[in-house]
C-alpha cells in the first residue's frame, strides 16, 4: 500500500539514524542515507511520498519484490505457531525449505547447510573444502565478492578487501575472463577462454596442485560487473578441478534463484559444482538466510565425523518459512521464465539500442534480469567513468548519473564505473519500459562526461 506523505516522520527517522546507525562500507559523516516510509513489488517510497522504481532489487535480493502477499503471510503464519527453534531439531520449515532447495540444486547437490547469508556461506564452503581435502590454499577470482567477514572477504577480488585483508595465509587471487578487458590478449571469447584456463592452469601449477583445497568463483560475477563468461570456462575449471582433486566451489549468492532466467547461473552451462553458496533470492531477502548446498562426496566426508562448524540460527524458522513461500510463489507465478523471458525480449534489445545512442556506454553485458551498463569516458580507450582501480567512493560523473536516475525515479545500481540492471525477477514488462525510459534519460548525463 502506498504509504502517505510524512516528512516530519521521515525527519525523526532519518535523525536517529544519523545518531546511531553505523552504516556498512561508508564514512559516517559523508553519508546522507534515504528514509524508506514504505515498499511494494518492484517500488518503494519515501517519506515525502516520491516513489522510486528499485532497478537493484535492494542489494540484488528481492526477487520476487517486496511484500508479496504469501512471503508476509507465511512468516506470519510460522511466528505464529513457531518462532524460533535451535538448529539441532528437525523443524518442519528448515526440512521442507532443505529439500525444496535440493530439488532445485543441480547434480547431487542434496544436503544443505544453513546460514544467514552469503558470507557465512562462503566461510562454511571454504571450511568444508580445506577439511574435505586436508589442503590449506583456496584460489579465488580477482573482480569477485564473496562478503564481508574475514574468511569471505579475504577470498574477495574487489579493492574493497584492501582495508581489511590481512593476507590471510592460502588465498592466491588468479583472471578469469573478461574479454572487454582483456584486449591486449585475446580479440575472441574463444581466446578469452583459453587465456584464463591456461593461466589458470599456470598459477595452480606454481602454488602446487597438492596444496589447494578449492576453486571459488562467482557463476557470473555480479558485484564486480556481471561477466558472463565465455562458453566453456567453467567447464573448463571443472575438468582442472577434478584432475587435481580440488573441491569447486560456485557462488550463487547474488545469480542463484531466479537471477539469470535459470533457478541456478549453473544451470546455464550444465556444470555441476561441488560445492554451491546461497542468499538473498532464496526468500527474497525477507529474513536473513544463506546456505551451502554439499555434493554426495563431501557430505559423506562428515558423515561419521563431526562437522565442526555451525550458527545459533542456522536453518531459522521464520527465513526458512519464507525460503519455503518463495520457492513455491516462483514456482506458481513463473518467476525464472519470465525473467529469462523479459531478459531476452525486453532488457536485451533496449540496452543495446541505449548503447547506440550514448557513447557513455562502452559495454552491455548481461542475462536474465541480470545486466551491467560498463560506463566510460571514452569508447575507443575503454576509460572508465571513473578510474579502474577506484575504491568505488562517490566521484563526479557517477555521482550525477546516480542524481539524474532518482530525480526520473529510477533506484539505480552503482558500483565503480558501471549501472547494473537487476529488478526484481518479477517485474512485469510496463515496469522495466518505465526504468529503461528513466535510465535512458539519466545516461544523458554520464554522456556529458565522455571524450
Ligand atoms: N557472495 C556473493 C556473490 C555476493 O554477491 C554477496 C553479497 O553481495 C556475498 C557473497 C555476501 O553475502 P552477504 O552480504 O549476505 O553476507
Amino acid at each position: 500500500m502506498t504509504p502517505q506523505p510524512h516528512p516530519e516522520a521521515g525527519a525523526a527517522v532519518k535523525a536517529a539514524d544519523r545518531a546511531h546507525v553505523f552504516h556498512s562500507w561508508s564514512a559516517q559523516e559523508l553519508i546522507d542515507p534515504l528514509a524508506v516510509a514504505g515498499a511494494e513489488g518492484s517500488y518503494f517510497w519515501d517519506y515525502d511520498g516520491r516513489r522510486y522504481l528499485d532497478f537493484s532489487s535492494g542489494l540484488v535480493y528481492t526477487n520476487i519484490g517486496y511484500q508479496h502477499p504469501k512471503v508476509v503471510a507465511a512468516i506470519q503464519e510460522q511466528a505464529a505457531h513457531l518462532t524460533t527453534f535451535a538448529p539441532a531439531f528437525a523443524i518442519e520449515a528448515r526440512s521442507e525449505a532443505a529439500r525444496l532447495i535440493a530439488e532445485r540444486t543441480p547434480g547431487d547437490l542434496d544436503k544443505i547447510f544453513f546460514t544467514n547469508g552469503g558470507a557465512d556461506a562462503v566461510e562454511h564452503a571454504v571450511r568444508m573444502a580445506r577439511l574435505h581435502t586436508g589442503r590449506p590454499k583456496v584460489l579465488s577470482a580477482y573482480r569477485s565478492y564473496h562478503g564481508g567477514t574475514q574468511q569471505a572477504v579475504n577470498v574477495t577480488g574487489d579493492p574493497r578487501r584492501w582495508a581489511s585483508d590481512t593476507g590471510a595465509a592460502g588465498v592466491v587471487h588468479f583472471w578469469a575472463p573478461f574479454l572487454y578487458r582483456s584486449r591486449f590478449y585475446a580479440e575472441t571469447e574463444e581466446q578469452e577462454c583459453a587465456r584464463a584456463l591456461e593461466h589458470l592452469e599456470t598459477t595452480i601449477a606454481f602454488e602446487g596442485p597438492g596444496t589447494i583445497a578449492a576453486i571459488v568463483l562467482e557463476t557470473i560475477p555480479g558485484t564486480a560487473g556481471i561477466m558472463v563468461p565465455p562458453p566453456g570456462y567453467l567447464a573448463g575449471v571443472r575438468e582442472i578441478c577434478d584432475q587435481h582433486g580440488i573441491v569447486f566451489v560456485l557462488d550463487e549468492v547474488m545469480a542463484g534463484f531466479g537471477r539469470t532466467g535459470e533457478w541456478f547461473a549453473a544451470d546455464l552451462s550444465g556444470v555441476v559444482p561441488d560445492l554451491m553458496t546461497f542468499a538473498k533470492g532464496v526468500n527474497s531477502g525477507y529474513v536473513p538466510l544463506g546456505g551451502v548446498a554439499i555434493s554426495g562426496a563431501i557430505a559423506e566426508t562428515f558423515a561419521r565425523r563431526p562437522y565442526p562448524g555451525g550458527l545459533t540460527y542456522s536453518g531459522h524458522p521464520l527465513a526458512c518459512a519464507a525460503a519455503v513461500a518463495t520457492l513455491r510463489v516462483m514456482a506458481e507465478e513463473g518467476v525464472v521464465d519470465h525473467a529469462r523471458r523479459l531478459g531476452e525480449d525486453v532488457v536485451a534489445p533496449a540496452l543495446h539500442e541505449l548503447a547506440e545512442r550514448h557513447p557513455s556506454i562502452g559495454e552491455v553485458r548481461g542475462v536474465g534480469m541480470f545486466w551491467a551498463l560498463e560506463l566510460v569516458r571514452n569508447r575507443e580507450t575503454r576509460e572508465p567513468l571513473v578510474p579502474y582501480n577506484a575504491t568505488g567512493e562517490a566521484n563526479a560523473p557517477m555521482a550525477a548519473f546516480g542524481a539524474a536516475a532518482k530525480k526520473h525515479g529510477l533506484w539505480p545500481f552503482i558500483n565503480m564505473n558501471r549501472t547494473h540492471v537487476v529488478p526484481p525477477c518479477n517485474v512485469s514488462e510496463a515496469e522495466l519500459k518505465e526504468g529503461l525510459a528513466a535510465l535512458d534519460a539519466a545516461l544523458l548525463v554520464a554522456d556529458e562526461y565522455t571524450v
